[in-house]
């Protein structure tokens, strides 16, 4: 997943990174509610983690503009005791799920999981095809009942694959998705990746083929 993280606390920022990273996340940090704003008009993110009590701009204000321009990425809302109102509750200003300070971490991820999830119609964390199996909590693959043994990265595509079915994705656009913006994104890198992984999927129902001058398209195969 690609997640944005707006949150000025950097104690907890930083917690909230290390977390998701570990978890094989591609997960960007803003600490201030209009550069988050202004970050969020061109950039596409699977997930926006949104704190609402911000320098130069609130949360309820970012989220606003969002949903105002017809922005429909998946915000959960973080947001302290003493912070919270009846819009929250209701989640009436355009949330899609919201946590209270402090909270669980593993909770925090299990909610942006179902969150993206929900988005993409999945039912289950657990992907199932024949004898394929990727489970996305545990950020691992099978084939056969053997562990196909992925990368961070590559079980970061697999998972982008997944979501974007019979879609034709770029290059470029699997790079947005993978990589934070400190991590200069190199195209290679993605086509190696991709590589990798097609060939660790061999024999899988999932079958990634390029588009020559298009990008990837990513379908199931019957066996
Ligand atoms: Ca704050």
């Amino acid at each position: 997943m690609r997640i944005l993280l707006v949150e000025d606390m950097s104690e907890l920022s930083e917690a909230i990174l290390e977390r998701f990273r570990a978890e094989g996340h591609a997960i960007d940090l803003e600490n201030d509610g209009a550069e988050a704003e202004a970050l969020l008009r061109h950039a596409g993110f699977d997930l926006v983690i949104l704190d609402i009590n911000l320098p130069t701009m609130n949360g309820y204000e970012v989220l606003r503009a969002m949903r105002a321009r017809g922005d429909r990425t998946p915000v959960l809302v973080l947001t302290a005791r003493s912070e919270i109102d009846d819009r929250i509750v209701g989640l009436d200003v355009g949330a899609d799920d919201y946590m209270v300070k402090p909270f669980d971490f593993r909770e925090l991820s299990a909610r942006c999981r179902a969150l993206v999830r929900r988005r993409t119609g999945e039912a289950s964390n657990v992907f199932t095809q024949g004898d394929f199996e990727f489970d996305r909590g545990a950020r691992r693959a099978l084939l056969g009942g053997v562990d196909l043994e992925l990368r961070q990265r590559e079980v970061q595509v697999l998972e982008l694959f997944l979501g974007h079915l019979g879609r034709v994705l770029t290059k470029d656009e699997v790079a947005d998705r993978i990589y934070t913006f400190d991590e200069a994104p190199s195209l290679n890198a993605v086509e190696q990746t991709i590589t990798r992984l097609r060939k660790k999927l061999e024999g899988s129902p999932l079958q990634i083929r390029t588009i020559r001058g298009l990008g990837y398209i990513a379908s199931i195969v019957e066996a």
